[in-house]
């Protein structure tokens, strides 16, 4: 009988482990079969322009739904792949997919559509980043300005092999955003340095523009400052109708967040996309 117990009971235990205790061991060999077993997915979030309320560009999210974990969100996932390793396949797998579905928007008659992917630090590092992004743009047939990369600011570091990076990109054409923008520890130095083309400001930032004076007050900073070096500016995490106004006022150029669309698969995307 005790015997009986103490199976049901590690019986218990294993699945608590295993679905809703994230077991990181478990959760990265099962991460490891996610391409394969075509787990993966990717959900676009539209950008508004905040001037003509049209949208010209897309920020790709990935999405992972697994037999044994259900929905993983990246917030869990990525640093376990980038902790692994596993980042790398994920991320080129990625960068195909945007491609493929540049290539399906344009030959059905958007010629103009962005779409922005997340690149993690890890990646950065790679030496071979540039000539991968290349490859699949080619590929592909996608002119590099229909890409836009997004870095956050704990990848800029201030050395001679992140200018090198930047400017391979920039040379290359695709945009370069800085997302995340003011929750970092890096100096604004290397705005003055880097070839930066938007500056994404953090959704902490603009979750707040209605109930706190500094967050706000941030908030117009980052735009008055994107603006005097030349960047595009684009707000994030907008949820609330007076947060658009006040970004409107501020003239922040773009913004996203549930107030407009969450991140939905491109099928009910069509209207933004063929508007
Ligand atoms: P991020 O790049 O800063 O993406 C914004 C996150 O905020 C997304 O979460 C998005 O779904 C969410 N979001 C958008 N609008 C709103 C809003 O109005 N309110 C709130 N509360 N949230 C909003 P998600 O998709 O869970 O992604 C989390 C993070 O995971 C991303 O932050 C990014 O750092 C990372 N990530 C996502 N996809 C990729 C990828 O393909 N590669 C890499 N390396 N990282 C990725
Ligand atoms: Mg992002
Ligand atoms: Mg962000
Ligand atoms: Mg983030």
């Amino acid at each position: 009988q005790v015997k009986e117990k103490g199976r049901a009971h590690y019986r218990f235990y294993q699945t608590y482990m295993e679905s809703s205790f994230p077991n990181y061991m478990i959760m990265e060999s099962h991460l490891r079969k996610a391409i394969e077993k075509e787990e993966l997915s990717i959900h676009y979030q539209p950008q508004i322009n905040l001037s003509s309320g049209t949208v010209d560009s897309f920020e790709a999210l990935i999405r992972w739904n697994n037999r044994k974990f259900g929905f993983v969100s990246p917030g869990q996932f990525i640093p376990l792949a980038e902790e692994t390793g596993l980042i790398h396949g994920i991320g080129e797998w990625v960068l195909e997919h945007v491609c493929l579905q540049l290539r399906n928007w344009r030959e059905r008659g958007n010629k103009d559509v962005r779409i922005a992917i997340n690149i993690s630090p890890k990646q950065f590092q790679q030496e071979q980043l540039v000539d991968t992004i290349r490859e699949y743009l080619d590929k592909y047939g996608i002119p590099a300005e229909c890409l836009e990369i997004e870095i956050t600011e704990g990848a800029m570091q201030d050395t001679q092999q992140t200018l090198s990076v930047l400017k391979k990109l920039k040379e290359l054409g695709v945009f370069i955003s800085v997302d995340d923008f003011g929750t970092g520890y890096s100096s604004l130095n290397y705005l003055k340095r880097f070839p930066i083309d938007i500056l994404k400001i953090d959704q902490s930032f603009v979750r707040e523009i209605g109930s706190s004076q500094k967050d706000s007050a941030i908030t117009t900073t980052i735009i008055h400052l994107a603006h005097s070096l030349g960047m595009e500016v684009i707000a994030e995490g907008v949820e609330e109708e007076g947060q658009v106004h006040f970004l409107k006022e501020a003239n922040c150029q773009k913004a996203q967040g549930f107030y407009f669309s969450k991140p939905k698969v491109p099928e009910e995307l069509e209207h933004y996309v063929y508007a």
